[in-house]
């Protein structure tokens, strides 16, 4: 479909806008968007669901919720004076000291006069006369605007398994991704978690502290590596706080924008010997290392993979102390490193204590959900607590739960339903005037760093149309198929992509989504910037403005 607009409108006709721009969302995208477009003068209204700022970390307030990346590279990286302010009191910090830091940013940016809460887009319709967006909330409230930004986050809708009987259950049930602001407390409680992904492990090794027993429902086990989090001192602070240009000019070089960098040898190119030392020390080492500091080749060739793989399933023999127990937490289907790595603090451990049991959902699958708890193929559960570790309708979820409609009314879902394509993950082809922070096919990774490009991009796009009195921005179908083709020749030879996770756009628990589709850009950084650098400094001939 080709994107039409009409320019012979005069603009002194159009209905009065409400905004300039309306942003949906309030998280570190949508606070990132606000401060930007208020730079070019325009008036900007953000409509979040929440009740206040924080996005994935206003939501995911789950018990263990932490940073998986180094804070300190995990933050905003656009102000001086933040950078000066804030320090972190972890390498990897908590939920709560997250969801502070973003307030903290609201607080003193101000952000807050131009956000609307507890105010959930539920459409958004192009209006080709007008060239604007008109949003209508859940409450039924309309808005209109030229420029229409989602900061909708890659996971935000979060989905529960299709179990029968979800709604029988007797005791309190949650899922980590809407987690209540009030305490839950698992002191003298029977508690289920179900789920074992970076969630479901954060969640686990912290109710296992205190829950008078908890069972662990897997279907498929994750490899999981060491976090090895520790607190800042202020001397270390200190030091940190004067490294940051350094810190951040690195992750401008870096593939995915993490502090790791992938190291240049092969895994064959070294001595066994070698290669053991490099790996112990990855896995002694903090965060992501192991994974995306590792030899080059080992998300693209299948020995070295096995290699890797067969060095973290050693890792978790020598941790589990039944051997039956450790295998079933070693995964089988999937090599290391090709589904996203939760990282953890004593999860292994967690399965030594005699408190905690683990089910095996292959061996004996959940039936049903009963009033007083689980039933699987050979047993009865009681729980007082289930917690849903379930994860996320990822990427495009968000974008599907808002009708959105483009030129002639051609829905976003309907469009995306064989997979999303994108003009560098920002635009979409026939919906002029929205623009996507973090949408599909932008880069990833470490994704404040991803998300501050992204918004730059759109504030420096948006400010050369209104410099120039233009009021339509369309992605040309031809531009969308060289990002298109682009992303395909990129993803060719990654081993992630012949697995299902939410990488490979797969939710079981989601209608019309159990086969892979290419949701994620999986070049480099650079590269991403690279491209879109290019377009910007050419006047954006890959769009048809007007
Ligand atoms: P996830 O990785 O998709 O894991 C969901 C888990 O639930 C999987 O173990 C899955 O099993 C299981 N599951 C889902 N439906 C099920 C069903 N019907 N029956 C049985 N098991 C079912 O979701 P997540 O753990 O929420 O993590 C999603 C992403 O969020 C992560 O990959 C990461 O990018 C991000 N995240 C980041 C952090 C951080 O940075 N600190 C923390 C948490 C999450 P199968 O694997 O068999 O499908």
């Amino acid at each position: 479909m080709t994107a039409s607009f009409k320019t012979d409108q005069p603009v002194s006709e159009v209905p009065a806008l409400d905004y300039d721009a309306i942003v949906i969302g309030a998280g570190m995208s949508g606070m990132y968007l606000l401060y930007r477009l208020r730079e070019l003068g325009l008036r900007v209204r953000v409509f979040e669901a929440g009740t206040d700022v924080g996005g994935t970390w206003y939501w995911n307030r789950y018990p263990g919720a932490r940073f998986d990346s180094e804070s300190y590279s995990y933050g905003y990286s656009f102000s001086q004076e933040l950078l000066d302010e804030w320090d972190w009191s972890e390498h990897f910090a908590s939920q709560p000291e997250i969801e502070r830091y973003l307030k903290y940013v609201a607080d003193k940016f101000d952000l807050r006069r131009d956000m609307q809460f507890s105010s959930r887009v539920s459409s958004a319709a192009y209006d080709e006369d007008s060239r604007c967006w008109a949003m209508t909330l859940e409450d039924g409230s309309q808005y209109r605007s030229r420029f229409m930004i989602t900061a909708l986050g890659l996971l935000s809708a979060p989905t529960m398994p299709r179990f029968e009987g979800l709604a029988d259950f007797q005791g309190q049930s949650f899922h980590t991704g809407l987690w209540p602001k009030q305490a839950v407390g698992f002191a003298g409680k029977r508690v289920a978690v179900i789920g074992t992904g970076a969630s479901g492990v954060q969640t686990i090794q912290e109710v296992a502290k205190s829950a008078a027993h908890l069972t662990v429902f897997q279907r498929r086990p994750n490899w999981c590596t060491p976090l090895h989090n520790r607190s800042i001192e202020s001397d270390e602070m200190a030091r940190i706080r004067a490294g940051y240009p350094e810190l951040f000019e690195l992750c401008r070089k870096t593939a995915a924008c993490f502090v790791h960098t992938t190291d240049p040898r092969g895994t064959f190119e070294v001595t066994p010997e070698e290669r053991q030392a490099f790996w112990e020390a990855l896995y002694a080492g903090p965060g992501f290392g192991i994974w995306q500091g590792n030899f080059r080749d080992i998300l693209i060739d299948r020995a070295a993979n096995k290699l890797i793989s067969d060095f973290v399933a050693d890792k978790i023999r020598g941790r589990v102390n039944d051997p039956k127990i450790a295998e079933m937490l070693i995964p089988t289907d999937h090599g290391f490193g090709t589904r996203r790595v939760p990282q953890e603090t004593h999860y292994y451990e967690v399965y030594n204590q005699p408190n905690v049991k683990l089910v095996s959902m292959l061996e004996t699958p959940i039936e049903r959900i009963t009033p007083g708890g689980v039933k699987t193929s050979d047993a009865d559960y009681e729980f007082d607590i289930i917690i849903y570790a379930t994860g996320f309708d990822a990427v495009t979820g968000s974008f599907d739960r808002i009708d959105i409609q483009g030129v002639d009314g051609q829905k976003l879902t309907a469009q995306w339903q064989g997979g999303p394509t994108s003009f560098v993950g920002v635009m979409v082809e026939g919906f002029p005037n929205m623009f996507m922070v973090m949408g599909p096919h932008a880069a990833l990774g470490n994704n404040p760093r991803s998300i501050e490009y992204n918004v730059e991009w759109v504030r420096d796009l948006i400010g050369h149309m209104t410099g120039r009195d233009l009021t339509v921005a369309a992605a040309r179908p031809e531009a969308v198929k060289q990002w298109a083709d682009f992303v395909r020749q990129k993803a060719e030879g990654l081993l992630s992509n012949e697995i299902d996770s939410w990488m490979t756009g797969v939710n079981m628990n989601v209608e019309g989504k159990q086969t892979r589709t290419l949701v994620r850009y999986s070049g480099t950084a650079p590269e991403y910037r690279e491209w879109c650098d290019n377009v910007a400094a050419r006047g954006y001939p890959e769009l048809r403005l007007g």
